[in-house]
């Protein structure tokens, strides 16, 4: 599933070809995704200029003069760019057609998504799927003092509370595991119970984690541009517990226990991480 990273170097990729282009056209091939795509989406961007592209938490955000498609990239889901003449592909559900060149949503699952904020129904940040995010764990905001304030009293164990993002965004399953890690942190501690000085140790370990997917990003963002046709392969982390049961923790030799929490799979090593 794309996490915040990918997504992240997703608009990375896409920002220098698409930003200050004229669309052609924006052409829907299968309307059915997690929502169905407004049909008239098309007529309000097509000979628009694009704006920006943004993101925020998993949404990438598009902005025309009218307004801003907000796209989600589901479980499966990756932008290309292709050249104009590029055979589409299979599971290729929406074209945007730009002066020289295409940019095409792949999703073999159909769990993505493709919505439109008119600028007339207000601030894009203030739209009911993003309004309750929590801040951005690259950005700036993102403080210790971020994580004390927003677990505050929670008897929610960490590892959800991360997952929750109210508090935190785009800490996902797997940088949840490893974040805990680092920090050695156990991850049904309640996280109202953590202190400050604990904290500091989960948020330099939240950082690290994502900065590093994100590196790892940077290096492989010639395949969300191939101009060839495959979709781009997600980020192959170098995990520490995740996916590691049984095998040693890479601290004390232990061997990596697998627990399952609110259904996902948590991975952590019962001597380095403690409640
Ligand atoms: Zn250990």
């Amino acid at each position: 599933m794309p996490e915040l990273p990918e997504v992240e170097t997703t608009r990375r990729g896409i920002e220098p070809l698409i930003v200050g282009q004229r669309l052609d056209d924006f052409i829907v091939h299968q309307p059915r995704l997690r929502w169905p795509v407004c049909p008239q989406m098309a007529t309000r961007i097509q000979h628009q200029t694009v704006h920006s592209c943004l993101r925020r938490g998993k949404y990438l955000l598009i902005e025309f003069e009218a307004g801003y498609q907000i796209i989600h990239l589901g479980m499966s889901g990756s932008l290309r760019h292709a050249p104009a003449d590029a055979e589409r592909l299979k599971h290729d559900h929406a074209e945007w057609r730009l002066p020289n060149a295409r940019l095409l949503l792949h999703d073999p699952r159909r769990f993505g998504a493709i919505l439109w904020h008119d600028r007339a129904a207000g601030p894009i940040l203030e739209h009911p799927l993003l309004h309750h995010l929590g801040v951005e764990p690259l950005g700036t905001e993102f403080t210790p003092r971020t994580l004390h304030q927003g677990f505050k009293n929670r008897r929610l164990a960490i590892k959800n509370a991360l997952l929750e993002g109210k508090t935190v965004v785009g800490v996902g399953n797997i940088y949840a595991s490893e974040a805990l890690f680092k920090a050695g942190i156990h991850p049904e501690t309640p996280a109202g119970a953590l202190s400050l000085y604990r904290l500091r140790k989960l948020h330099e370990a939240i950082v690290d984690t994502m900065q590093k997917a994100l590196d790892a990003g940077g290096t492989t963002l010639q395949d969300y541009l191939d101009a060839t046709g495959a979709p781009g392969a997600y980020f192959d982390l170098h995990a520490q517990v995740y996916g590691k049961e049984g095998a040693p923790c890479p601290r004390c030799k232990r061997p990596i226990q697998r627990m399952v929490q609110n259904q996902r799979a948590t991975f952590y090593c019962r001597r380095c991480q403690r409640r």
